[in-house]
């Protein structure tokens, strides 16, 4: 029996690493264990990555663009696989850099794949490590100095921070040549002449946006009557006149019912409202549904752990129904992003201290699309607030309006704002155009502030900024604007 630990967390993503760090800062003997790379999909097939990939295509976009400015720029052009390069080695540095924070918060690493093994109440939870039952898309190389290995270790308390995997439609099955997930999609070895993207959620919009500034062919295809369908409306709406603009097809209300790989491609199906069927052909589909949770082969059944609708349950707090043990992350359902997994590994760690940890406000964690133009909220649509009952003021901001928009040549995009009409209190943001998901933290600190318009009001934000839009919306929720 090897080393038993105050705390184990299964999964070194954003989630696990964070909790890590959290729990070995209030002073617990903790260890992470991971099967194939330290930061999870996060730092290295999700959010990072991809975010240097849509910084290349932003630039060779400007590039493009470059006489608007008064530039003179021969006609530019790139090298994918220099692309890509660059891609991988910005996950490379920050992978390393997560397994330089554990050293320096001494905190053991056991590299092999986790499963709980016997989880008794009143006695620690044993966890046996081995092999890695996945084979790695691309694992760590080389692994971090000093990890260690296969074993049984004991723990007072086990997260499952196990992240999450792309859903694969049945049918639809990746392939990894023709039919891609996110793995292949973002180290393509040539530039597709054609791309179907099937799903527009925050993953398909950012790959969808990435070929076509890199001058792929796209189309994007959406069941439901709206793209991003988790945006606001409207903010939906001006998003997809924008990817129109650039010559992205986008079909909505649209159901992906076959798809037929061939030697030069794929031909797919598309059965649109009202029971039409179209035939569309690609060189490759990105299928991004959606993702699932990684629940499996950890023995939570056994344990007696409740799982529903396929993530782990928990109470907020991260305990599940079994006494020592936890779930963090994308395991523990929605909304599958990083920083909900990182801020919920800290509530699990402090919970388990016994500080006053605050169970997360799901209103209140922002979400963030990095396409151009950006999308960026936070809180309740104009449409869910209605929803809710709620009697609400809306404001809206355009692009147009603001100095520094204008200045840097991005005058396409909106910031709305949702009050309620009685209290005042922000129920909600989304915005769309230029640097919003840098915007949007604003509105997220005033949220947890619990803001009414009276202090957004008496609030000053400097000139010239994309911020000072931030200000006009509220004032013009209750007809107080001053440059529209
Ligand atoms: C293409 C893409 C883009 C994204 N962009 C963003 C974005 O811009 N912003 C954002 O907030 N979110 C983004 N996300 C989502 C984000 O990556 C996830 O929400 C986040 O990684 C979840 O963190 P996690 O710690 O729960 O899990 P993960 O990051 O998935 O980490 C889980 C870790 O557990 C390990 N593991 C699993 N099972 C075992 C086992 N049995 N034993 C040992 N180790 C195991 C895995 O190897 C993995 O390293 C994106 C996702 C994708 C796919």
């Amino acid at each position: 029996m090897a080393d038993t630990y105050d705390i184990l967390i299964i999964g070194g993503g954003p989630g696990g690493y964070v909790a890590a760090i959290r729990a070995a800062q209030l002073g617990f003997k903790t260890a992470v264990v991971e099967r194939e790379h330290l930061g999870g999909i996060c730092l290295n097939w999700g959010c990072i990555p991809t975010k240097a990939l849509l910084r290349s295509a932003e630039i060779f976009h400007y590039a493009e663009h470059g006489a608007n400015y008064g530039l003179k720029i021969e006609k530019p052009s790139f090298d994918m696989e220099a692309v890509v390069k660059r891609s991988r080695g910005v996950s490379a540095q920050l992978n390393g850099g997560v397994a330089y924070l554990m050293k320096k918060n001494k905190i053991d690493v056991i590299w092999g794949q986790a499963k709980i093994a016997k989880a008794a109440k009143g006695a620690p939870v044993e966890v046996s490590v081995g092999k890695s039952a996945k084979p790695a898309v691309e694992p760590q190389n080389p692994v971090p100095k000093g990890v260690l290995g296969e074993g049984t270790y004991k723990a007072k308390h086990v997260i499952v921070a196990t992240g999450a995997r792309p859903r694969v439609l049945p049918g639809i099955e990746p392939d990894g040549d023709r039919i891609w997930t996110y793995f292949e999609a973002m180290k393509p070895k040539a530039m597709p002449k054609s791309l179907i993207v099937m799903g527009s959620g925050a993953i398909g919009i950012e790959f969808a946006s990435f070929y076509r500034t890199m001058g792929a062919d796209v189309t994007v295809i959406e069941l439901l009557p709206q793209i991003l369908p988790v945006e606001d409306a409207e903010v939906a709406k001006l998003a997809r006149k924008q990817f129109e603009k650039q010559g992205m097809k986008i079909m909505t209300d649209a159901k992906v019912a076959k798809v037929e790989k061939g030697s030069d491609g794929v031909t797919v199906t598309v059965e649109t409202k009202g029971g039409k069927s179209e035939t569309l052909k690609a060189e490759r589909l990105i299928s991004a549904v959606g993702v699932q949770g990684n629940i499996e082969g950890l023995g939570l059944e056994e344990a007696g752990v409740t799982i529903e609708r396929g993530v782990v349950k928990t109470d907020g707090l991260g305990r599940t129904n079994v006494s020592g043990i936890y779930a963090i992350g994308d395991v523990a359902g929605p909304p599958m992003l990083a920083h909900k997994a990182e801020h919920e590994g800290t509530i699990c760690v402090e919970a388990i201290k016994g500080l006053d940890a605050h169970p997360m406000k799901s209103t209140q964690i922002p979400g963030c699309t990095y396409c151009q133009p950006q999308i960026a909220s936070v809180g309740l649509t104009e449409a869910k607030a209605k929803e809710a009952g709620r009697e609400v003021k809306v404001g809206r901001f355009s692009f147009t309006g603001n100095g520094k928009a204008i200045a840097l040549g991005e005058p396409d995009g909106m910031v709305k704002t949702v009050f309620d009409a009685k209290t005042g209190e922000l129920l909600g943001a989304h915005m769309v155009g230029a640097e919003v998901t840098e915007l949007i933290q604003g509105f997220v600190v005033a949220m947890g502030l619990e803001t009414t318009e009276e202090e957004l009001f008496h609030t000053v934000f400097p000139h010239p900024t994309l911020s000072e839009m931030m200000h006009e919306s509220a004032l013009d929720a209750f007809g107080r604007v001053i440059h529209m």
